[in-house]
């Protein structure tokens, strides 16, 4: 007997062919995991894709053990593996390093680490795995391969595999994810009241008169009847009162403030809450989408755009883009479809950009569906993942995940629910597979037959265009929930004020101005800047030198935080200079503002305002997302200042004012979807400003704010942008008329790189003719010390065309590489680039 293994490797074959030796015979079926080895001496837990009689040609090895009793891996998630190989050009190896989570990921390099926690159960250890944890327990790390020697046997990954399974042993690369767990501020009766409420008809008499107080301690009470304990900030809110208020009764000693630490994935203790009464809109949104999702023979099967030419499954509207306002709803709109599914036993799968998986979803959708809900991102460690996992197995009724939820194992899954469905972060750019999540999903829905609901304020064109054919259904809301009206947005033309002088910094008068009243009457708003760090240019005045990365060819970040200059494209720091290394003057100044520098400045010109900062650099570290989005949502703090991480989908409801401090980057930015960005991150952002009372209003600063896009903007015109936008997109023959395919080639040596992609180019212009464009030397010449090339493909939509190409791809890059001197040239194959 044979088997056919996939290796986590980016190895040019499909699958690689094993021996089956007799005695683990009976455990092999496809969807296990083997040891096997590959090369001289590595080994690695494989994949059985399939299991046959046909002896190879050549020599074998035999596989040297089974892991799994049962599949890790369902058929389902084959086809999608091999779809996403196919379909993104990359190998089956690489998709599996993506697709399974680390503990099911075993080398013999894979670092094993003794868990503290496992104490001294050491009896109910086999021979092997007590030689094994008792090693473990002395050195306290080891790798794979030094327990095999330990052991002196064939086959080591089974045992490995027992003691993770009994927790005598954790992964080095699990253990580096730090879990922590969520602290909300609660509210409670001080004693003696907590155990005499009787008591509280004494203090209702001494407030009496104190209208606010009473409306807290009433408050309260109402909402301790429904709940097992009480959010500080439902206080409030139910009270309509200000945090001093609340104070007051705590220093009363009436009530008292504590605080509470809140699971994030699975044990949801807490009651369960009524979902909203749905506001008309929803309502008939609701109704829409059920008769577009209902299969209606009229309509002929389609398929997503990108999956288009390996889709045959699937019935009418399929994949319906739900496309509602900012504050419109949305949310209450996916728990209505997501019961449906619920409650006839199936699984819906929903999916957020990474970093818009905060708390505020995540129990948003607990309040409702409790510990149906588990959550599944980056973030969480490697027990939780396990443990979704499983349950995905299981039937888990909700998953809320980030794109990598796509390779979970469903059993039923029936609805998947894109929220944000424009956002670019659901494209994986590095490493391969450089796949989209939104087209990933509808593939993964296909398979399953389910349905996929795409939700956004603002349709990416790929989307929209496939509303206009028909391809998708589409149902908007276009009203705010509860009547509110939309934003009000104002330009401020930066030429004009600094000519006027009114510009004190970066900060033009009348938005200071704006934030001074926001403040004044105890409202909050937000500030966007695209750019972390304090400045993005280092420059000598005399000389006009300026401060670049060793490593890549950009200009280094200063970060005063740090106070160092920092490279975002490979990390690279150094010290900031004072002299000018070029020609020796002292004359070194900063030039550009990043979000650290706003905060600052702000400081400076609003002593008084409390200024909080989200940004790459913050939310990774000792103020995380979570605290810091609590800080906010609590009230703690006045402005929030950050990149684009501000616009995804929060819902603060006392945000009166919303300042974006330069538009010009973001339209200016070279990039057939810089228009498309534009448009998206600054309605976004705009979409924060007055969620629950009144309208918000938004202050855009630009260089040239009669820019089309932010003209649309203005004036919530998104049929003109698109309208506009898709004429010049049909005219330079860009998405979503065209198919574009980015092949990035890079190398350390410029010449190497040059005549690789010169040779790469030409020989797929002999078959594509003018569809190929390039080589050029991308924006960034240089990265990491690598230099690149780009080649860039534009398609007409035809399979056979896509397939051809794909085809001419795979053979072009083997052809390359065999040339001497260019067998270490990198590949980067990006289709649909985002
Ligand atoms: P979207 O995702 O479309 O931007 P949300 O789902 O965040 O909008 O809803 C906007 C606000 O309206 C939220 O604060 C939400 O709690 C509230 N909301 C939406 N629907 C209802 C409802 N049916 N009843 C009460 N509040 C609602
Ligand atoms: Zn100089
Ligand atoms: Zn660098």
């Amino acid at each position: 007997m044979f088997a056919d293994v996939i290796l986590p490797l980016a190895l040019p074959k499909r699958t690689y062919t094993y021996s089956v030796p007799e005695s683990v015979a009976s455990l092999l079926q496809p969807g296990v995991r083997v040891e096997v080895q590959f090369g001289r001496s590595k080994r690695y837990s494989g994949l059985v894709a399939r299991v046959h009689h046909e002896k190879p040609d050549y020599e074998v090895k035999p596989i040297l053990s089974v892991l799994d009793e049962v599949t890790v891996v369902t058929a389902q998630q084959f086809r999608l593996w091999d779809w996403i190989s196919d379909y993104y050009c990359c190998t089956l190896g690489e998709v599996m390093s993506a697709a399974l989570p680390g503990h099911l990921k075993l080398t013999s390099e894979t670092k094993l680490v003794f868990n503290k926690a496992f104490g001294d159960g050491f009896m109910e250890l086999d021979a092997d795995e007590y030689l094994i944890a008792e090693a473990l327990q002395i050195q306290q790390e080891i790798i794979v391969e030094d327990a095999r020697k330990i052991l002196n046997k064939k086959t080591v990954f089974p045992v490995i595999q027992r003691l993770l399974n009994k927790g005598v042993l954790f992964l080095r690369e699990d253990l580096q994810e730090k879990f922590k767990p969520r602290k909300v501020t609660a509210v409670r009766l001080a004693e003696p009241y907590r155990e005499q409420p009787d008591l509280l008809r004494e203090v209702f008499k001494e407030l009496s008169g104190k209208e606010r107080q009473v409306e807290i301690l009433m408050a309260y009470l109402a909402l301790e009847k429904r709940q097992p304990f009480v959010l500080k900030q439902d206080v409030l809110t139910k009270a309509d009162v200000s945090e001093s208020s609340l104070n007051t009764l705590v220093k009363k000693g009436i009530l008292e403030k504590y605080d509470r630490e809140v699971s994030r994935i699975s044990g949801y203790e807490d009651e369960l809450v009524e979902a909203d009464e749905l506001s008309p809109q929803q309502v008939r949104a609701i109704r829409e989408l059920r008769q577009l999702f209902q299969d209606d023979p009229e309509v002929t099967p389609e398929a997503p755009d990108s999956a288009a030419e390996t889709t045959k499954v699937g019935s009418p509207k399929k994949v319906i883009l739900l496309h509602g306002v900012t504050g419109s709803g949305k949310t209450r709109v996916y728990v209505e479809l997501m019961r449906e599914v619920i409650k006839q036993g199936g699984q819906v799968l929903y999916l957020l950009p990474e970093i818009a998986l905060t708390t505020q979803i995540i129990s948003r959708l607990q309040k409702v569906f409790g510990g149906e809900v588990a959550v599944y991102h980056s973030k969480i460690n490697t027990q939780e993942r396990v443990e979704v996992w499983k349950s995905a197995v299981a039937g888990k009724p909700v998953i809320l995940a980030a794109r990598s939820g796509l390779f979970l194992p469903f059993q039923n899954l029936k609805l998947v629910i894109v929220d944000e469905e424009h956002d670019s972060s659901f494209k994986q750019y590095d490493p391969a597979p450089r796949y989209h999540a939104r087209d990933t999903a509808i593939f993964l829905a296909s398979l399953y037959g389910a349905k996929t609901l795409l939700g956004t304020a603002t349709p990416s064109l790929e989307t929209w265009h496939n509303t206009l054919t028909g391809k998708f259904g589409l149902v908007k809301m276009p009203e705010r929930f509860g009547g509110l009206e939309l934003p009000e947005i104002q330009t401020i033309d930066l030429r004009e004020q600094m000519k006027n002088r009114q510009m004190q910094s970066i900060f033009s008068t009348q938005l200071l101005e704006s934030l001074q009243s926001a403040l004044d009457k105890g409202e909050q708003a937000i500030l966007f800047q695209n750019r972390r760090g304090y400045a993005p240019i280092l420059e000598c005045e005399v000389c006009g030198w300026n401060a670049m990365c060793r490593h890549c060819d950009v200009s280094l970040t200063y970060h005063m935080h740090t106070h160092r200059l920092r490279c975002h494209y490979c990390g690279y720091v150094q010290e900031p200079v004072k002299i000018c290394p070029a020609c020796g003057s002292g004359k070194i100044t900063f030039k550009g503002f990043g979000t650290e520098k706003i905060e600052d400045e702000l400081k400076i010109f609003l002593p008084n305002a409390r200024i909080g900062r989200m940004d790459l650099d913050t939310a990774g570290t000792k103020s995380n997302l979570t605290a810091l989005l609590n800080d906010f949502e609590e009230r703690r703090l006045d402005i929030l200042v950050g990149t684009q991480m501000v616009t995804k989908g929060l819902d603060f409801d006392n945000v009166a004012l919303v300042g974006v401090l330069g538009a010009d980057a973001l339209t200016k930015f070279p990039d057939f979807r810089s228009g498309e960005r534009a448009f998206q991150l600054l309605t976004q952002v705009a979409g924060r400003a007055g969620r629950k009372n009144k309208q918000g209003r938004v202050l855009i600063q630009a260089f040239d704010p009669r820019h089309p896009v932010v003209q649309e903007v203005l004036n919530g015109d998104f049929l003109g942008f698109v309208d506009r936008e898709l004429k010049e997109r049909l005219e330079f023959k860009y998405p979503p008329f065209y198919r574009l395919i980015n092949l990035e080639l890079r190398h350390k040596e410029p010449k190497v790189v040059n005549e690789a992609a010169a040779f790469y180019a030409k020989a797929l212009r002999a078959k594509l003719g003018d569809r190929v464009l390039g080589p050029v030397i991308p924006n960034i010449a240089r990265i990491r010390n690598y230099f690149g090339q780009n080649i860039m493909l534009k398609l007409e939509k035809s399979a056979p065309l896509l397939s051809g190409t794909k085809a001419l791809i795979r053979h072009t890059t083997e052809i390359m590489l065999g040339r001497p001197g260019l067998s270490q040239v990198q590949v980067a194959v990006d289709v649909d680039p985002a």
